[in-house]
């Protein structure tokens, strides 16, 4: 959920003084000659007065217009009461800017359908607790952009829900400059390559995309379609684990149940991370303190735990020192390549399945806490290599 304030600044001088309420008024950062306009109230606006222009300009437009001199402190302080009030909705409200927040409502048990009543409750906790005169737009989407873009589709004190099977009806309604992070400069290089419409970029294909942006072509591809990208610390260069066995052992089967286990973890964090491998790395140190180490590089990328598992045994075969007690194991798993599912294997277009059951497992794992659902076989492997990834923020 992006939650945008109406005409912040010029709302905040309408709290301190009521009898301006529907008055054409505009904030300045000084009254000294002709000053930029930094930010104006709704009737103001009406008239034609815009952010960045200069004071006589807007003053033509509207002779009736009256200007305050800007008072950070005090719109500072509105602005901490307002995010004490998105607060109490989700634990996750990542400021974006003065009078602007993003709300992510994963882990937090609201229905989808219900976040309609939650940005409503929102609406109506501003007045009572911040001000009658506080207004907000509210945009409702599966990623911050997304919903960045869809908090201004109605302004002021608008609503949008973007159903994500609705994402091109919801463009066609859209100018390329309404995409949060397409400037004047990048439109204009989209127009030399005949995208005028956000539609038309969304159908530009991702080699398109690639060759004339390299990986910023890459990143509007997942982001129009909705993938939450713009939060995600990327690239890696290699995920791994390593595991110091409290028993040393050289059973077979014992040391392919951690694996399974390691596997879990290692598949979990990639998809975490929107990620995909397909290199692979076994690292065993043995008991008379020699070493074996194999890297394997497959033709397919994944991050599907059953594959990862199978890939990592396959190098593990390869071991020849199948007599010699493992002290400690590591595996990692690198050639990373941002969601690739594109380059994934489809078997028997068993690949639709996979994802929403792994999208179903992390969520609950995610929740409940890694190996809350695993394989069978890992329910005697309880207390080794035990989840150490922290959850939420
Ligand atoms: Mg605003």
């Amino acid at each position: 959920m992006h939650i945008d304030m109406n005409s912040f600044f010029a709302t905040c001088e309408v709290f301190k003084n009521p009898l301006l309420k529907n008055a054409p008024i505009a904030v300045v950062p000084h009254l000294k000659g002709n000053p930029v306009i930094l930010a104006s109230s709704y009737p103001a606006k009406y008239c034609g007065v815009k952010t960045g222009m200069r004071y006589s300009q807007a003053k033509k437009l509207c002779p009736s217009l009256q200007i305050f001199l800007s008072d950070p402190k005090f719109y500072r302080n509105i602005s901490s009461k307002i995010m004490i009030v998105f607060k109490k909705f989700t634990p996750n409200v990542i400021p974006k800017s003065i009078d602007e927040a993003t709300l992510d409502f994963t882990n937090v048990s609201i229905k989808q359908n219900n976040l309609e009543k939650v940005a409503f409750d929102i609406k109506k906790i501003l007045k009572e607790r911040v001000g009658d005169c506080f207004t907000c737009s509210i945009g409702v989407a599966n990623s911050p952009f997304l919903a960045k873009v869809a908090s201004n589709k109605h302004k002021p004190d608008g609503f949008y829900y973007l159903n994500p099977k609705s994402l091109l009806n919801f463009y066609s309604g859209l100018k390329l400059s309404d995409l949060h992070g397409v400037g004047k400069k990048t439109e204009s290089k989209l127009n030399s390559l005949g995208i005028f419409t956000p539609i038309d970029f969304y159908n530009a294909s991702l080699q398109f995309l690639q060759f004339h942006f390299k990986t910023h072509g890459y990143y509007w591809y997942l982001r129009l379609r909705g993938y939450s990208i713009d939060n995600l610390t990327i690239p890696k260069k290699s995920l791994g684990h390593s595991y110091h066995l409290r028993y040393f052992s050289n059973n077979l089967n014992y040391l392919k149940g951690i694996i399974l286990k390691l596997s879990q973890k290692i598949g979990f964090r990639l998809r975490r991370h929107l990620l995909c491998a397909k290199t692979f790395y076994i690292y065993l140190k043995f008991v008379d303190g020699t070493k074996w180490t194999c890297r394997y590089t497959f033709t397919f990328y994944t991050n599907l735990d059953f594959e990862i598992y199978k890939n990592f045994i396959y190098i593990f075969n390869k071991n020849p020192y199948k007599n010699k007690k493992v002290k400690i194991l590591l595996l990692s798993a690198s050639s990373l390549s941002l969601n690739a599912y594109h380059k994934q294997k489809t078997l028997f277009g068993l690949d639709k399945k996979n994802q929403s059951f792994y999208k179903i497992l992390d969520s609950i794992n995610n929740k409940y806490g890694l190996f809350t659902l695993m394989p069978a076989k890992l329910l005697n492997y309880k207390n080794i290599a035990t989840d150490r990834i922290s959850f939420g923020r």
